[in-house]
């Protein structure tokens, strides 16, 4: 592996109160739904996959469940944390609540920032669904991994050349049995994954 030119991932998180549980009700519903068909979760190995995210109306920052979180089959205000401010480029991003952002949120900001209709964004893993969306919906290339300022570039790369922003699914062949959803808002992201989930 060539790791030159890597630009190492930086969190500062600011420790601030939870957001208020009337913002994040059906953020709180999905997740756990979703955690329970096994989407979102915890490898043997003890690291956690799978995230969640929504926007702050007509702003660029978002609400994301929480770093090491995925063990976890309920989750409460604690767990979420807001992510104020990031750079994609520098690999950089500021997060302000109880509990740490993960690294792949910068996936989650590169596409709020690109996608101005795009309002909540759905990340899970799925062996078998992997394997079956892999290069029939839109692909990340396999070079390409996860939470690097390169898989944004990529994901913006499939919203011009492919038919991303109406898919609303993309795979990523880089990060295995990774893929995300999204919508305009929450139950949009989520339908488009159940969609999937049971086809
Ligand atoms: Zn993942």
């Amino acid at each position: 592996m060539i790791d030159e030119g890597v630009v190492k991932y930086s969190c500062e998180c600011i420790p601030g109160d939870k957001v208020a549980v009337e913002w994040i009700e059906s953020l709180m519903e999905w997740r756990d739904r979703i955690h329970e068909l096994g989407l979102i979760g915890v490898y043997e190995n003890g690291i956690g996959f799978g995230n969640i995210s929504i926007r702050i109306a007509n702003s660029l920052q978002f609400i994301i469940s929480g770093s090491q979180t995925g063990h976890l089959a309920q989750l409460n205000p604690d767990h979420y944390t807001v992510v104020t401010d990031f750079n994609i480029e520098h690999n950089h991003l500021t997060c302000c609540g109880p509990i740490q952002a993960s690294s792949e949120s910068l996936t989650h900001a590169a596409i709020y920032s690109y996608e101005p209709h795009i309002n909540a964004i759905i990340h899970v893993h799925h062996p078998q669904l992997w394997r079956k969306l892999l290069n029939q919906v839109p692909t990340t290339s396999k070079d390409v991994q996860y939470g690097t300022p390169q898989m944004a570039k990529e994901m913006l790369r499939l919203f011009d050349q492919e038919n991303l922003a109406e898919k609303k699914i993309l795979v990523m062949a880089g990060h295995e049995e990774g893929f995300l959803t999204f919508g305009k808002d929450l139950n949009e992201a989520g339908e488009i994954l159940m969609k999937y989930y049971h086809s």
